[in-house]
């Protein structure tokens, strides 16, 4: 018999039992991570700016000791041990090409110093206290040099990509991607999933991108009051 199949009133009468319905919709601070851009331009640190040569083709200031993100990562460690901090890996915001990784002379990606480079920062980072490892650049098999790095010198699972044995997952940016997000928690059940909950926007742009999500989750027919706007706005595309 299927009679009581569905029938979910009996399962709400308890809040453990409303409790054991409604995982993944609760939210504490153990869920939120805070993303800050450390500048070096800031007052505090005009020493750093001053110094010569910020920017170079390896992006050589990435791991230095006064590198913006190892100065913040040591003070986060001081002021608030508890916390749990994740570094961002990449070295265009330190190249003079804004490049995420090392140029060949023709101005192609060298994957291979790439990968060297941004595996050398991540261990600069660990050792400022960095807990995760997150590179945000798109080489090929940084996360296995990153990992062999990190294991070398006695630091242990910080950082990502499935294929190489990453610890954690995320998809950016979010509200727009959450068909991504089911996709992505379905085929790595067991890895924490983060994601990037991305900032201000337009009207536009919001309702543009909520479309395009729709879309590709798989909707055929859009029911919207903003028809009008929308007949505008792809008439300006
Ligand atoms: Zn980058």
């Amino acid at each position: 018999m299927t009679l009581y199949q569905g029938s979910l009133h009996g399962g709400y009468n308890h809040s453990a039992t409303r409790a054991w319905q409604s995982t993944n919709t609760e939210i504490t601070s153990k869920n939120l991570i805070y993303p800050l851009f450390i500048s070096d331009h800031d007052d505090a640190y005009e020493e750093i700016s001053s110094l010569p040569g910020q920017y170079s083709e390896n992006g050589h200031n990435a791991d230095s000791d006064l590198s913006p993100a190892i100065l913040a990562t040591n003070k986060l460690r001081t002021l608030f041990p508890e916390l749990l901090i994740c570094c961002d890996v990449c070295l265009c915001p330190y190249t003079s090409h804004g490049h995420c990784g090392i140029l060949n002379k023709d101005g192609s990606i060298n994957n291979v110093e790439s990968i060297k480079r941004l595996a050398e920062v991540s261990l600069a980072y660990a050792k400022a206290g960095c807990h995760v490892i997150a590179p945000s650049d798109m080489m090929d098999n940084r996360v296995g040099a990153i990992k062999d790095i990190l294991h070398q010198n006695g630091f242990g699972g910080k950082e990502r990509d499935v294929k190489e044995g990453a610890d954690m997952v995320m998809v950016k940016p979010g509200m727009a991607y959450l068909d991504i997000v089911r996709q992505t928690k379905d085929k790595f059940p067991d890895l924490p999933l983060a994601i990037y909950q991305a900032g201000a926007f337009d009207l536009k742009t919001i309702v543009l991108e909520s479309l395009t999500a729709m879309r590709r989750a798989g909707a055929d027919i859009i029911i919207t009051y903003y028809v009008p706007s929308l007949l505008d706005w792809l008439k300006e595309n």
